[in-house]
């Protein structure tokens, strides 16, 4: 897949036909958008840029429920999540592994210019909740949560935790919360979570509620997984993380979970086996990444 995206690349125009060719797909582009608003109240988009790896799939969002929407539900949905961690006395607990976490997120945020320039600006926030799950997510706009479980469990390494890390961020950027929440098998859930309200009639508590079932109710697509899997491990390269970390990362989970994984990481997620497999193919891409960012 990512030969051809190459391939693709080492083939363009020349630079005054690559500027007609693009006011042309600009403009198609738009006409397409409007016209699939109009029939069906779908929209498709680019949510990221394809980076090294190379993921240029579009996505089709529906018009239910926008970015800034699901935004503002995540805002809350993780106060609230916060704030019922810290009743139990459960937030940040271990001053040192807080602070651990968050300097590995502040190498890995800045490298996200290279999928979506304009999340370096989300409002983007760090925190350790005390539990034995094996979790970590993010929510859309930047909302992270590592679960002291993953950590202990897998006597996790900063470049693991960055493997992790990375692959929470890549669903956030990727804003596959929204794509789930798009999708017709998910339509009736989500017209149930919000009700028959739109636009400033939806209560901030409904979009709560879809920001965290679309980020951590819902098991993640196979395709989702991959994605996350093959962005987060650039990002991790980018911010000077071996990207072989993301392999031991699944070697370990399999050793401890004997095969079935976490609850981010529910049924429908590809085996270890494919996931190792495939990480140690994009390593191998990143990996000049990776040199470069230790010069
Ligand atoms: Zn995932």
């Amino acid at each position: 897949m990512s030969n051809t995206a190459i391939t693709v690349r080492l083939q363009q125009p020349s630079a005054r036909c690559r500027s007609a060719l693009s006011r042309w797909r600009l403009l198609q582009r738009s006409l397409t958008v409007m016209v699939v608003v109009l029939l069906t109240g779908c929209v498709s988009v680019q949510t990221t840029k394809p980076g090294a790896i190379g993921i240029d799939r579009t996505q089709r969002m529906s018009s239910l429920v926008s970015a800034e929407e699901l935004e503002k539900g995540a805002v809350a949905a993780y106060a609230q999540v916060l704030g019922q961690a810290k009743k139990e006395g459960a937030l940040n607990t271990d001053a040192a592994m807080t602070r651990r976490v968050r300097a590995i997120a502040d190498r890995l945020i800045p490298t996200v210019v290279f999928f979506r320039p304009d999340a370096r600006a989300w409002d983007w926030q760090v925190n350790v909740i005390n539990s034995e799950q094996l979790n970590a997510w993010a929510m859309p706009g930047g909302k992270i949560a590592f679960y002291s479980g993953i950590i202990n469990k897998l006597q996790l390494t900063d470049a693991e935790i960055a493997a992790i890390m990375g692959h929470e961020i890549a669903h956030a950027l990727r804003e596959h919360s929204r794509e789930r929440a798009s999708g017709e098998a998910n339509k009736a859930l989500v017209i149930g979570i919000l009700g028959a309200a739109t636009g400033a009639g939806r209560t901030t508590q409904a979009l709560a509620d879809l920001a965290i079932t679309t980020t951590i109710g819902l098991p993640n697509s196979r395709l989702h997984e991959t994605e996350s899997d093959r962005i987060g491990i650039e990002l991790m390269a980018r911010a000077g993380y071996d990207p072989q970390a993301a392999i031991r990362v699944w070697q370990k989970m399999a050793k401890v979970t004997g095969g079935k994984s976490g609850p981010e990481f529910m049924s429908t997620h590809p085996s270890n086996e494919s996931r190792i497999k495939d990480l140690t193919q994009y390593a191998q891409i990143v990996m000049p990444l990776y040199q470069k960012s230790k010069r």
